[in-house]
């Protein structure tokens, strides 16, 4: 039998109603108590390294779930993470990217509703996450969620309340799961037979998106307390360059001081591609940004944090952005 760890953080899944407001009360062992059946196919132990909602993750809680994983790596088949869905996409991919090429898998999973109520998502899905954990084929960071297992850079939570709440955004769903059968679609194999832990985040990364009427101005205040600036723009992208609000000479002035600037699309799917329009071309040839192409801006948020906990070089944070880690970039023009 497969042996598991439930590493237990919080979120609606573990909370009960208060009279502020649900609030994440349920132990570890005590969620566990609502999958008995997951018993016979498994053995489990359950921690408890957090107990927040996840609306309070900080980047620095990245770093004590990795060091659970660490620590209790030898031990264990496979990890089950719960955790608070309205952060989870950024967790997932903050996982991918401080556990690389793990060749057990690490399964981030939540719920909608409370593990206690009634009518709930949160058994099934922590059933369905033990499942996958147990599964000859599954590595990796990866969620589950309403049956679906997606790559932990792929994620995004796409209803507020509704089960189905995340899709997984410009690449398909690695696996499904229906009344305990998994599905698996895409199996690349582990790579490696122990994982690269890294223990360093720099959470200096400032997400701006662009609104009409946005004044440039806004990116050297940013500019003084961040070190890299993710600006949403629209469509393929471009950066705006009308004379009533140019934001290329405050762009190069950023540059020229070393700050990264990524541009990203406010468009969910299907990602960016800079050299479409004059207004995306101009600005990426003459100022050099980096650009997400079809990542999400979960991951490519979380990856400039990982990735500058490892280097201040803008070449190399250059070069390891554009790296493929746990399918978050497929697509580089
Ligand atoms: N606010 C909760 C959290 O993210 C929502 C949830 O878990 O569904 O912790």
């Amino acid at each position: 039998m497969k042996k598991i760890l439930l590493i237990a953080t919080g979120g609606t899944i573990a909370s009960k109603a208060t009279e502020e407001g649900l609030s994440p009360k349920i132990s570890s062992e005590e969620l566990l108590s609502y999958v008995p059946k997951a018993r016979e196919f498994c053995t489990i132990d359950a921690i408890q390294v957090l107990n927040i909602d996840s609306t309070n993750i900080q980047p620095e809680y990245w770093l004590t779930i990795v060091k659970a994983i660490k620590d209790n790596y030898a031990d264990y088949d496979g990890f089950v993470v719960s955790h608070g869905t309205d952060t989870m996409a950024y967790s997932a991919a903050a996982l991918s990217y401080l556990i690389q090429n793990s060749p057990k898998p690490i399964v981030i999973t939540g719920a909608q509703k409370p593990i206690d109520m009634d009518v709930t998502d949160a058994r099934t899905n922590l059933f369905d996450s033990l499942l996958y954990a147990c599964h000859p084929n599954a590595h990796g960071v990866c969620l589950v969620f309403d049956g679906d297992v997606i790559a932990g850079t792929r994620a995004r939570k796409v209803r507020s309340k509704s089960y189905n709440a995340f899709e997984s955004i410009n690449f398909p769903a690695l696996a499904t799961i229906h009344d305990g059968r998994v599905i698996q679609y895409i199996n690349n194999g582990a790579t490696s037979s122990y994982p690269a832990f890294y223990e360093n985040i720099h959470p200096s990364v400032f997400l701006l998106k662009l609104v009409p009427g946005l004044s440039p101005n806004v990116l050297s205040a940013i500019a003084e307390q961040y070190d890299a600036i993710v600006i949403e723009s629209y469509g393929v992208g471009g950066i705006p360059n009308d004379s009533k609000r140019d934001f290329l000479a405050e762009i190069d002035r950023l540059v020229g001081m070393g700050k990264i600037i990524v541009m990203t699309t406010q468009v969910m799917n299907e990602g960016s591609d800079m050299q479409v329009y004059a207004v995306g071309r101009v600005a990426k040839e003459r100022h050099g940004l980096i650009e997400a192409f079809d990542m999400t801006t979960e991951a490519l948020v979380t990856k400039l944090m990982w990735i500058m906990g490892q280097t201040d070089n803008p070449q190399t944070i250059k070069s390891m952005f554009y790296t493929t880690i746990n399918h978050d970039i497929m697509f580089q023009g």
